[in-house]
């Protein structure tokens, strides 16, 4: 077992894929201290910047005077918390879902809510870029399983129609390495067209997009009757922790009984419940801070691109610049971190051979100042990407 391990650790470093931790030593917000150095940070998912917010802080503290720290027992033992309860309404509310059932991760509440939806003798369509979770979800189902082209509804189509089975077509709602965006009116009339459910996963959505940020299915209009399943994530917008899936009364009673993360894991603690539930409040009137975002995603791409950085097609904070192979992300985010910037390269498998890249991402507590200094580095290491067919 050891002399596998060790070689195949190799293997790993040898194909510059060996993935390795930095040691944050302060809070989660674009100044940060790594490894004992001073880095401005463009990596985090903490868009809103509400995982340092003194709010949010207070509100945490407080809940754990409250409520304790560990929850004691999952939820259906006894550790279905009031502050739990309470968040689970105030999500549907916002929503505009009839039901919410909290998950300790979206980890858990992607591949939860697909194994207890899909049978045997059921039918799973994802798109190919969708997020690991939902991917492992669909692999180790027992429905089958395919993958049609990212964003290609008309290959969708066209493997809806091979087969008549109970079918649910599961997207994200903005892509986590990719940033665009599904067009989930379009997905919606394909999946109702061919009685199929539509599951949502809009991590980088809710708290981003649509109004008073309530995600991808407000902005495009939609609800519970398009959208039957609906996951969200806290760990990102939220700046805290956990993760949601809405629908049907009857779907997350179901996944009360049938879905195995669900009922065997921990109920996360009842003060992160607490301080989500003001990070929701502060999301609903965070119009500021989603219109200071939009406003340096698009200065940094008219910049970026200007300096002939292929981007990705991206509307969403999530903002890779495209590099091709493994090794010149590594050692373009490594020459930027000897700026004092950092941002991470992301490699396959995590994203198709190939399509390496520096997923920059953008928070709302950036200032100009920290972009400038993001620009300029960029513009001094124009010449580490080669100028290469564009990525499809
Ligand atoms: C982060 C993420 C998840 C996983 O959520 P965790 O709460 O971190 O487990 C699921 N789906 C998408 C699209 C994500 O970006």
């Amino acid at each position: 077992m050891l002399k596998d391990l060790k070689l195949r650790l190799d293997k790993q470093k040898d194909a510059s894929l060996y993935r390795r931790r930095r040691l944050l030593q302060s809070p989660q917000s674009p100044s940060q201290v790594i490894n004992n150095q001073k880095l401005v940070s463009f990596c985090s998912n903490d868009y809103l910047g509400l995982a340092n917010h003194p709010q949010v802080i207070e509100a945490f503290i407080q809940g754990a005077r409250k409520h304790g720290v560990g929850s004691g027992a999952s939820h259906l033992v006894n550790g279905h918390h009031q502050a739990h309860h309470s968040l689970e309404e105030e999500l549907a509310d916002f929503l505009g879902y009839p039901s919410v059932i909290l998950y300790s991760t979206g980890y858990m509440a992607n591949t939860g809510s697909i194994h207890a939806l899909m049978e045997k003798g059921s039918r799973l369509l994802e798109d190919r870029l969708n997020h690991a979770s939902l991917l492992d979800g669909g692999l180790s189902s027992a429905a089958s399983f395919t993958r049609y082209r990212h964003l290609d509804y008309d290959h969708l189509e066209q493997l809806l129609l091979k087969e008549n089975k109970p079918s649910m077509v599961v997207t994200d709602g903005v892509f986590s390495m990719d940033g665009d965006q599904a067009d989930l009116q379009t997905l919606s009339k394909v999946s109702k067209k061919h009685g199929a459910w539509l599951m949502v996963d809009d991590a980088h959505g809710i708290g981003i997009c649509g109004p008073q940020g309530r995600g991808s299915v407000a902005q495009f209009g939609l609800d519970s009757d398009a959208v039957q399943v609906l996951v969200g994530t806290m760990g990102k917008a939220f700046g805290t922790f956990g993760a949601f899936v809405a629908g049907s009364t009857e779907l997350t009673d179901s996944l009360v009984q049938f879905s195995r993360p669900y009922i065997y894991t921990t109920a996360l603690p009842p003060a992160i419940a607490e301080a989500s539930r003001v990070s929701l409040g502060l999301i609903r009137q965070a119009d500021d801070l989603r219109n200071r975002l939009v406003g340096l995603q698009s200065r940094f791409r008219t910049e970026v691109l200007s300096m002939g950085f292929q981007l990705w097609n991206s509307v969403s904070p999530i903002q890779p610049i495209m590099v091709g192979s493994s090794e010149t992300a590594i050692q373009l985010s490594a020459a930027l971190e000897q700026k004092g910037l950092l941002v991470t390269a992301i490699r396959p498998p995590t994203v198709p051979a190939n399509s390496a890249r520096l997923r920059v991402t953008f928070s709302a507590s950036h200032t100009e100042e920290q972009l400038d200094q993001l620009l300029q580095a960029l513009f001094e290491l124009r010449h580490m990407v080669e100028k290469n067919e564009p990525y499809q």
